[in-house]
């Protein structure tokens, strides 16, 4: 199967390791420039975003990982990892830099606000069987509020975009790492290996 990096810096890694493999890819942690060689594809996980911005800035992956993301690299971020794909952020700590690469406005802890955390059946547009519906967990997620025209919706709770997909580039606000239904890293590995 294709070589699928984890930022393993910060947040929920090992759920996403175990969802990557069972969706058929062969799976590395990334803490050290050097790891993300030779990669088909790389995770940003759920955690807190401005942790795995400080983190990823103190190890030296920041720069080479929005390098990668602008010459096309598929990579899909969940929750924290959505906000660290995401070109521009709300209520990010004033220092917070992102990797960028899907041209959105994404809102921090934005559902949060209003309920820390819930549940909710949605329909993804992509993964198998769109019709039988995916359980969501948000967990302090955020929301898009701004999409450029280059930005595909795969998914909406409450009427904000909350799966979406730019070329090689994918992200949730929830966290499907978290549910023994792995479709959505099945449709990861498939964007990889299309890519490849
Ligand atoms: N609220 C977190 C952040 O801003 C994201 C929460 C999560 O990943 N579950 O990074």
């Amino acid at each position: 199967g294709p070589l699928v990096g984890i930022l393993a810096v910060q947040g929920d890694v090992r759920e996403h390791m175990r969802a990557l493999e069972l969706a058929g890819a062969r799976v590395r942690p990334v803490r050290r420039p050097g790891e993300l060689e030779g990669l088909d594809g790389l995770v940003v996980p759920g955690g807190e975003s401005t942790t795995i911005d400080r983190l990823s800035r103190i190890f030296g992956l920041h720069r080479p990982l929005r390098d990668l993301v602008a010459d096309g690299l598929p990579v899909y971020g969940s929750c924290a990892g959505m906000i660290q794909l995401a070109e521009e952020i709300l209520d990010g700590h004033p220092e917070q830099q992102t990797f960028g690469g899907i041209d959105m406005t994404v809102r921090r802890n934005a559902f949060g606000r209003q309920v820390d955390s819930f549940e909710t059946d949605l329909h993804v547009e992509g993964i198998d069987d769109p019709d039988r519906p995916f359980r969501a967990v948000f967990i302090r997620a955020p929301w898009v509020e701004r999409l450029g025209d280059g930005v595909e919706v795969l998914a909406r709770a409450d009427g904000h975009p909350v799966a979406v997909r730019q070329g090689p580039l994918l992200a949730t606000s929830f966290h499907p790492e978290v549910t023994e239904d792995h479709r959505v890293h099945a449709l990861f590995v498939r964007m990889v290996r299309e890519h490849r």
